[in-house]
């Protein structure tokens, strides 16, 4: 790792701009931590299209979707939506550079771009099908970008976009929450003290809504910092009857899956709209195993089966997604910068120890966010 160290001072230095080649954690195939393997001779993204914005990156944070993906989750239908300017020599996705967060510096601008310029210190959540971020330069539109909050550092601003294009598309697009439209709504968040759990409390205190939550024993100090209105520990014993004492629930964000559904649906206000959102869905699982075009039949017929069943219950069941939305991100920056949403950083490592981040992603039990410093 010394060797690496050197060779990031000589190449994020000051000449970092506009070169071909750059210093990045690359994957040539799937597999372990083994597979991850830093270069110097990265091809380093450019300007391609009117509406691109390159950036420099400062901090990335890892999901676990991070480590799904060095596996290989999703790369059957990944393929078909890698940008071809991201593609390898051969065609094949590989090397790809995986990291979906980035707090950084705009260096370089398409023609049309009107919201950002050079010097701009923005952040982004990064499509799964583009490179990511353990990288010097990434790549984006501008429609993914958002001016950074002024009031964190790089470092904690890259702990938050991923979970808050996740957060918000799963409660506003497929739970129906809004802004204006959260005072007297119960919301339940099961997994409530990792990435998306975290930012998803405060967005729904900073909205007025009533939170309880689920998570160990030992994370309840954290949660109750962010805001979390009850807490219920699923180590202590029956989760599903502690949570049945309390009042009905309109939304139920389950960030846990597994055998959630069969206790948390019944949970729900019935024949009012309540919605149950899981963000843990067999979707890209269904598509590794049987191929895409079966993959994706059979999620439809699993997913139109859960939906008709629980409609005939009165509650609504649907499955999220994280989608990428700048313009959503400027939201969450104002909320930051008003102090409403603060970044819950577990854990920080340097750029030369990404393999050990990695490795603290995938051993689970996280407390918010685990995040690497670039530049
Ligand atoms: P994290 O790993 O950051 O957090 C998961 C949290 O859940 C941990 O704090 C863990 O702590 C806790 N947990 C584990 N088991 C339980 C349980 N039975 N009850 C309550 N809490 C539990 O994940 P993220 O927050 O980033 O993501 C949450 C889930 O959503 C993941 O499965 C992720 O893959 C998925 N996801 C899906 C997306 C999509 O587009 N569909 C996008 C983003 C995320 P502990 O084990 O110590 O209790």
């Amino acid at each position: 790792s010394g060797n690496i160290i050197c060779s990031l001072r000589r190449n994020l230095g000051s000449s970092s701009r506009l070169r071909s080649r750059m210093p990045a954690w690359v994957i040539d195939e799937y597999g372990n931590n083994g597979v991850l393997r830093f270069t110097e001779d990265a091809t380093a993204p450019s300007v391609n299209s009117a509406s691109e914005v390159l950036i420099q990156v400062h901090a990335a944070s890892l999901n676990p979707l991070d480590i799904s993906m060095r596996s290989g989750y999703g790369s059957n239908l990944l393929k078909l939506r890698w940008d071809p300017v991201s593609l390898g020599q051969n065609g094949g996705e590989f090397p790809i550079i995986l990291g979906r967060d980035v707090s950084g510096v705009v260096v370089d601008c398409g023609s049309g771009v009107t919201h950002f310029k050079p010097g701009d210190e923005v952040w982004a959540a990064i499509p799964p099908w583009k490179q990511g971020s353990l990288a010097e330069m990434v790549n984006l539109t501008e429609y993914e970008v958002s001016h950074k909050p002024r009031s964190l550092s790089h470092k904690e601003a890259a702990s938050i976009p991923y979970v808050a294009a996740t957060a918000l598309s799963a409660l506003v697009n497929a739970g129906g929450l809004c802004r204006n439209h959260c005072t007297n709504k119960r919301v339940l968040i099961t997994g409530a003290s990792g990435g998306v759990g975290t930012f998803s409390i405060q967005l729904l205190k900073a909205w007025g809504a009533h939170v309880t939550v689920t998570c160990s024993h030992n994370a309840e100090g954290l949660v109750r910092g962010l805001g979390a209105d009850e807490v219920v520990d699923y180590t202590a014993g029956d989760v599903a009857t502690e949570l049945g004492l309390l009042e009905k629930f309109d939304v139920i964000l389950d960030n846990v899956g597994g055998d959630s559904e069969q206790w948390a649906l019944g949970l729900l206000k019935s024949w009012s709209g309540a919605k149950y959102v899981t963000l843990v869905t067999p979707f890209l699982l269904n598509i590794d195993s049987m191929g895409l075009l079966e993959g994706a039949v059979h999620s439809g017929l699993n997913l139109h089966q859960k939906v008709i069943t629980n409609m005939c219950n009165g509650v609504f069941y649907r499955w999220g997604f994280y989608a990428p939305d700048g313009p959503a991100l400027d939201e969450v920056s104002q909320l930051v910068d008003a102090g409403k949403i603060l970044p819950v950083v577990e854990a920080t490592f340097l750029f030369s120890q990404v393999p050990l981040a990695f490795q603290k992603v995938e051993g689970g039990h996280a407390r918010g966010k685990t995040v690497v410093t670039v530049a």
